[in-house]
């Protein structure tokens, strides 16, 4: 792993490299002051005694010098107020160890009486011992390394100078060529530590960046969660919103693929039509199969332009129920998606809603518009409308028309006789009976009171005449039964024929109208027709 000095600060390597000498100092020192002591008492039989007094006692000061560094930076350097770094410690931890390096190296040049192997070896010791050490325990920082050691090569080079010529050569390269070893080992093992510093506090970095990119995922994840719950409950809230106005305005909802066909729908939809879910096959024809043959071509018209024209549509069309009667449905909808790249359509959505009940009341007004409301016969503005109509056919065609205007005799008697109510029992008795007399092609009209109009098409004066007389006489034959009793009726008719009493309506009815007087005045209950003009 390539570690650049960016990602790992400088100073963070010397604070690890104080770290280690700091951690090592107690037991190397330690180490020292008991080799002083153990030293003291073997040197003492080869010199004066005030020699190894002073040495062991400058080994030592030195050595309690280094603990009382390593006591400074245990206990103060958190204290704010002189705040000892770490540059300034390994400095003066080097000078100290250089120092101490001094102090050993004079064991070499001290002035001994006598000399014989167990000083050799206890120098020997020294010198290989005190080197060797040293690698392990200050090779972090390599000034400490030589500051210790070189003092002691050089001195122990100039203490064997005593050694005759060949046996001096021999120590001295053996020493070179140890010292050139131990130093090749140490920065081996600088290297080694000073990377394993960096490759820690690299680790330490990414660690401590890996956990502020877990706490703020952490936190975005608790936030997204948050947002999440809140779409989510407001998504459940619209639904549930737009599912309880699709169930309280009763309204069938259905869903169109265009592309495969498949139409789904929900449960109001079915039921308006009296269906199960497996009456159907959720295919779109399987919806204009059940549209009225006379409402198909229409509403499928409606749909494609709609789907042409990217518009919402709105039409109305039965469908037929399981029970087999029609249901008037209003249908709406629109195109919802179409292709992005062929705008093609893709889905529609739309309602149902089941309009049978307002038809039915448009029926009726319309109906009753155009009706008579007692009698159920034609009122006076469709007879009016119808008249002229017929009018301009006969016209068109050069052929006649004739109508009937008929008024009931004494009806006021009847009333008076036997009340408002029988009054308009017979009105209706006598409408339906006029209805089922006429010929089907005749209009029959309730033109006021107790007085009809009967409209007859392609038909003369003469023809009208004939036909108006046998009504008057199934009218004689014609029993009207009311809760009490049985009724007879006569009327009185009068005729006029387009166009040789009038050309317009008003005319017509007009001609009727004096006709029908006259009938009246002739004694009630017979025919009369104008008199050609
Ligand atoms: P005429 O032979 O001269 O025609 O005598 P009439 O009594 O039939 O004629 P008139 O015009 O004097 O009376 C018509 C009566 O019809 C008067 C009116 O109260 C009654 N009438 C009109 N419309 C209705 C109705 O809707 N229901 C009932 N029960 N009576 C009606
Ligand atoms: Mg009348
Ligand atoms: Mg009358």
């Amino acid at each position: 792993m390539n570690i650049s000095e960016k990602s790992v600060d400088s100073h963070k390597i010397t604070e690890k490299k104080a770290e280690l000498l700091y951690s090592q100092a107690p037991i190397s020192n330690g180490a020292v002051l008991l080799i002083a002591l153990l030293y003291f008492f073997f040197l003492k039989n080869y010199s004066e005694l005030f020699v190894p007094v002073i040495w062991s006692f400058m080994l030592s000061i030195i050595a309690c010098y280094r603990l009382f560094l390593w006591y400074q930076r245990r206990y103060q350097r958190n204290k704010t107020a002189d705040r000892y770094t770490s540059e300034q410690w390994i400095r003066n931890y080097v000078i100290a160890t250089g120092l101490a390096g001094c102090a050993w190296s004079s064991i070499f040049l001290l002035p001994y009486t006598h000399y014989d192997a167990p000083l050799y070896a206890a120098l020997a010791m020294v010198f290989f011992g005190v080197t060797a050490s040293a690698v392990p325990v200050l090779t972090v920082s390599l000034t400490a390394f030589f500051c210790y050691t070189a003092p002691i090569i050089i001195s122990f080079i100039i203490g064997i100078y005593q050694l005759n010529g060949f046996s001096y050569l021999f120590f001295t390269l053996g020493a070179m060529i140890y010292y050139l070893m131990l130093s090749l080992l140490a920065v081996n093992s600088n290297k080694q530590i000073i990377s394993s510093i960096k490759l820690t506090l690299h680790n330490q970095l990414l660690i401590h960046q890996l956990q502020q990119e877990t706490e703020e995922r952490g936190r975005l994840v608790q936030e997204r969660t948050k947002q999440l719950f809140k779409t989510d409950k407001a998504m459940v809230e619209t639904k549930q919103r737009l599912q309880d106005v699709i169930t309280g305005a009763e309204l069938g909802y259905w869903d169109w693929n265009y592309q495969t066909g498949a139409y789904e729908v929900n449960d109001r939809w079915l039921e308006i039509l009296g269906l199960t879910r497996e009456d159907i096959n959720n295919d779109v024809s399987d919806w204009g199969s059940r549209i009225h043959p006379d409402d198909r071509e229409c509403i499928m018209a409606t749909v494609e332009k709609s789907i042409k024209t990217n518009m919402p549509y709105v039409g109305d069309f039965r469908m037929k129920h399981r029970d087999g009667h029609w249901v008037w449905i209003q249908g709406s909808g629109s195109l919802i998606k179409s292709d992005k790249l062929t705008d093609g359509p893709l889905r529609l959505c739309g309602i149902h809603q089941d309009i049978s009940y307002r038809k039915q009341m448009e029926q009726e007004l319309e109906f009753r518009a155009r009706h008579d409301y007692l009698t159920g016969l034609y009122n006076r503005i469709e007879l009016e409308k119808e008249c002229q109509e017929e009018m301009k056919r006969a016209q068109r065609y050069q052929r006649t028309l004739s109508i009937f205007l008929l008024d009931i005799d004494h009806f006021k008697q009847i009333n008076d006789t036997y009340g408002h109510l029988s009054g308009d029992q017979v009105l209706k008795q006598f409408a339906a009976f006029l209805q089922q007399t006429v010929r089907a092609t005749d209009y029959v009209a309730r033109y006021g009171g107790e007085e009809f109009v009967v409209i007859l098409p392609e038909t003369s004066l003469k023809k009208a005449e004939e036909l108006a007389e046998r009504l008057r006489m199934q009218t004689e034959e014609l029993n009207i039964a009311l809760k009490q009793t049985t009724l007879k009726i006569t009327l009185s008719i009068g005729i006029s024929s387009y166009p040789e009493h009038g050309k317009s309506y008003e005319q017509l009815l007009e001609a009727a109208d004096s006709a029908m007087y006259q009938a009246k005045m002739n004694g009630r209950n017979c025919v009369r027709s104008v008199a050609v003009t």
